[in-house]
């Protein structure tokens, strides 16, 4: 195991409020001076890694919520501070952080001289963000990218989504046109669904807005893929977009089966053959005793043995989400995957080129189906230890 690389991911669950079509878990950041003990947190669980991380290299880190950004500039350079003291990062090849468009200013400028090479940024739309609970204006969101690209921050993602309340294929391409314009390195591209639970579901059910059924939802996403390309931005993963070369490595990681350790309030890690999360929310998380560890920590929450044969059919199914798709010799893992693989090649949702299964267009618009499926057809053999 020594010499792997792995990634690293540090979660903060904090929002100033809550999008309208969220159902990720965060916390409302109701009360700042609960940042102070989040940092102290983290900065024990990461000592706590020490043993775990051996001679491992950390090959990309990531900083995702929730929000970031909305503990302000110096919590995050606080939080970029401790990972340059815990973490080796010299063999790191990419260190995002997801930011939201309302919280940027020029006292970010630290990021410059940081080891940040990469900002995902929270714009979803230029019509009217504010109309899907976004804290930010559209105008706020192109001050962002330009500010950021000022400050020498040229790697910048920006996350889209479609089939939103009163969309259509029109506002769709101007949102991808004006995210052009500002010229992001890469583009998210995602569909909006209406989860449960989520004040969007409340208004659908209300019959106070409606969203594109799912005619007009696949139009959307037809559209906007083929707009995508036409403008430089080369689909590598189901709802992921870049120039060339500017593809998220952190993300690839995920779905080529890396390890990857999360730290922080709910973050989830896999490493070796354990996958397990930490506890959410962040008041179960504060006051954990943060010993070393080797295999999994004490304070996990849901640990699951994984597998060699669980491992490889899930390493199948994330690889399918990738444009490339998976090599053939992949598939050497079971009857019953084996089976369900044949039935989508013969009805055309699967395909195979260049010695490699890949999803076909048609497979792809109907791929949380496809996967599902696939993962009905595991066997049970992940040995759940809590
Ligand atoms: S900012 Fe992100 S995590 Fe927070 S509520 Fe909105 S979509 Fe959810």
């Amino acid at each position: 195991m020594h010499g792997r690389k792995i990634s690293l991911y540090v979660h903060i669950p904090f929002c100033q409020s809550f999008c309208d079509y969220c159902s990720f878990p965060r916390i409302i950041l109701s009360e700042p001076a609960i940042l102070a003990d989040y940092l102290k947190a983290l900065e024990a669980e990461l000592h706590s890694l020490r043993n775990f991380l051996g001679a491992r290299t950390v090959g990309t880190v990531y900083i995702g919520g929730g929000t970031p950004s909305a503990g302000g500039s110096e919590f995050v350079r606080r939080l970029v501070d401790l990972l340059v003291e815990q973490v080796d990062l010299t063999g790191t090849q990419e260190f995002t952080v997801e930011c939201n468009p309302d919280d940027l200013n020029s006292s970010w400028a630290f990021l410059r001289d940081s080891p940040v090479t990469r900002i995902s940024l929270g714009v979803q739309t230029f019509q009217d963000p504010r109309s899907i609970g976004r804290r930010h204006t559209s105008e706020q969101a192109r001050q962002a990218v330009r500010m950021l690209q000022d400050m020498g921050m040229g790697n910048i993602s920006l996350d889209l989504i479609f089939g939103l309340p009163s969309s259509s294929i029109h506002t769709m391409e101007e949102d991808i046109r004006e995210a052009h314009g500002l010229h992001p390195r890469h583009i998210s591209f995602y569909g909006l669904s209406v989860d449960e639970g989520t004040k969007l579901h409340r208004r659908v059910c209300a019959g106070e807005i409606k969203v594109p059924d799912e005619e007009k939802w696949i139009g959307q996403m037809e559209a906007g893929r083929r707009l995508l390309d036409d403008l430089g931005y080369k689909q590598y993963e189901i709802s992921n977009f870049s120039i060339p070369g500017y593809e998220s490595i952190h993300n690839l990681s995920y779905w080529t089966g890396g390890d990857y350790i999360g730290i922080g309030s709910g973050a989830a890690s896999r490493a070796g053959c354990y996958r397990w999360y930490n506890p959410f929310p962040p008041d179960c998380y504060l006051n954990l005793d943060f010993s070393p560890w080797e295999s999994f920590p004490p304070w996990a929450e849901e640990v699951e043995i994984i597998t060699p044969q669980l491992l490889q059919n899930e390493m199948i199914m994330t690889g399918l989400r990738l444009k490339k798709g998976i090599p053939l010799e992949s598939f050497q893992s079971g009857e019953h995957i084996e089976e369900a693989l044949r039935t989508f090649l013969a009805s055309g949702h699967l395909e195979i080129e260049n010695g490699r299964y890949r999803l076909t267009d048609r497979g792809v618009l109907v791929s949380d189906g496809i996967f599902s499926d696939l993962f009905a057809t595991i066997d049970d053999t992940d040995l759940s230890l809590t």
